[in-house]
């Protein structure tokens, strides 16, 4: 399955390409063969000069396939690539080659009652803003919504804003079908429906070329944006808790900020105070009354409130949760970086633990989901970065307290949300990439041979 890179005749290259849209322009590829790695100094450092050779840039199916074909017959290495918002290096080329840029697949095929057909480039907030015409929207989405494509979220991201009413992407029920297409001799497409979905979900883009994905849908809420502050970090986390495990209570995003991580958010600062810790809510209107109650019993304190009727107006909590906590924080300070993690199930006393362990150097941002059922907390702490050892240090420490890390300060699969490749994943992998031409180096998996033959 191993490749051996080579230098490409970009001009052969360019005529084998003919007729699908194509970028040699050397600053517009390194441009492109860039994602959100940046957020870690290790990353950064370890994929510098990963750049690809050309970018193919298809409008339809066919080109897909041409192009699938193209670097089929030359052996040419091929990464594809959505919005390039990814933050592990998914969609930075390590062996250089096409990238293949989806964002011109763009079309909304259909939409029905809680299910929409869709490109895989096709913006998420472009979709929902089409399925909110017939009273329907996307069950979850990344902070990155306005930007990322479905096929980039469904193959690089977890979650995300809804998660606390609907898990996870990889939850059963959460991805209907996808259609892929195979890097063989003879490109194939491939329409996987039910858990076989699961053969290319989340897999990083060495899975198949995603062209269509069949997503279920959640009924449409006239949604409400609130910050409560509180005067006590763990008093403002049992309150996100509260509303987490209010099954009544319908809600699309939950996060709680320890302070001075809210001293970030530039155009917020005149509602949270700089000792202040925030949970940042949106809930349904009609659970504003049930959540007033809530708030009086947990003595927090209503800084911010943006009713339903003027969410597209302003500004958008939503964009300061997940990951755009980082963002906002390393606009700021560059030296600030992050963790990628899941605290245990009844977890209340590891949160307090790494709070008060960890002080101002690891700086807790926690996210409510819902996961296998259960409530839990995700958090994408802020790190003031010293060195490389250090963080492992911090890492290791989480770990060994049971808190689950998806690293985000390395390139592999294996060390991300999956901790292994699922075997039906490697079947899949072989059969759709039989020259291990996707984005070869992901999967330490791959690297060693593990399971593929070699
Ligand atoms: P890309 O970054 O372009 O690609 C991601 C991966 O998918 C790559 O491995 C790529 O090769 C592969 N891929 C892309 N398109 C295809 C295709 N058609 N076929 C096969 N493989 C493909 N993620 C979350 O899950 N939740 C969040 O809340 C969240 N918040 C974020 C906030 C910020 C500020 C940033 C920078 C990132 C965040 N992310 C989050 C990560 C990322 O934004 C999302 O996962 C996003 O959905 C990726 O979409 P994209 O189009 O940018 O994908």
């Amino acid at each position: 399955m191993t490749i051996t890179p080579r230098s490409l005749d970009l001009d052969m290259l360019t005529q084998a390409f003919a007729g699908i849209e194509t970028i040699t322009d050397h600053t517009q590829v390194a441009k492109l063969s860039q994602d959100y790695h940046t957020f870690s100094p290790i990353l950064t450092a370890k994929l510098a000069g990963k750049v690809g050779d050309i970018v193919v840039r298809p409008s339809n199916e066919a080109e897909v396939i041409q192009a699938a074909k193209i670097c089929v017959q030359q052996r040419i290495p091929l990464t594809v690539r959505g919005a390039g918002t990814g933050n592990y290096g998914q969609c930075v080329p390590l062996q250089g080659g096409v990238i293949l840029d989806m964002t011109k697949m763009t079309r909304i095929l259909w939409t029905k009652p809680g299910v929409v057909r869709v490109e895989a480039g096709a913006k998420l907030a472009a979709i929902e803003k089409k399925t909110q015409e017939i009273g329907w929207e996307l069950r979850m989405a990344p902070s990155t919504y306005r930007t990322a494509t479905i096929g980039g979220f469904i193959a690089g991201g977890s979650g995300g804003i809804g998660s606390i009413q609907y898990g996870l992407l990889g939850d059963r029920g959460n991805l209907s079908a996808l259609k892929v297409i195979t890097l063989e001799d003879e490109p194939r497409t491939i329409e996987l429906r039910g858990q076989d979905v699961q053969k290319a979900n989340h897999a990083w883009g060495i899975n198949g070329i995603i062209t269509e994905l069949e997503i279920p849908l959640a009924p449409a809420y006239p949604w409400a944006e609130m910050i409560v502050t509180f005067a006590d970090f763990l008093g403002a986390v049992r309150f996100g808790q509260a509303i987490a495990l209010a099954d009544g209570m319908i809600k699309r995003e939950i996060a709680v900020f320890a302070a001075p991580i809210p001293q970030y958010f530039h155009a917020l600062q005149q509602y949270i105070s700089p000792e202040s810790h925030a949970v940042f809510l949106i809930v349904a209107e009609s659970s504003l009354e049930a959540l007033s109650a809530l708030i009086t019993e947990h003595h927090g304190k209503i800084t911010y409130e943006k009713p339903a009727k003027e969410a597209g107006k302003g500004l958008h909590l939503a964009e300061y949760t997940w990951n755009h906590t980082t963002l906002h924080a390393r606009t700021t300070d560059t030296n600030i970086t992050y963790l990628q993690s899941i605290f245990p199930g009844d977890n209340l006393q590891t949160i307090e633990h790494m709070y008060h362990h960890f002080g101002d150097e690891v700086m807790l941002h926690l996210e409510f989901i819902r996961a296998g059922g259960m409530v839990a907390n995700p958090a994408l702490q802020l790190v003031r970065y010293s060195s490389e050892e250090r963080l492992g240090e911090i890492i290791r420490y989480h770990e060994e307290r049971g808190v689950f890390i998806a690293n985000p300060h390395s390139y592999f699969i294996e060390e991300g949300w999956k901790r292994a490749i699922a075997p039906e994943h490697l079947k899949f992998k072989q059969q759709v990439d039989p020259y291990g031409l996707m984005n070869p180096g992901k999967s330490k998996t791959l690297l060693i041979g593990v399971g593929n033959g070699e």
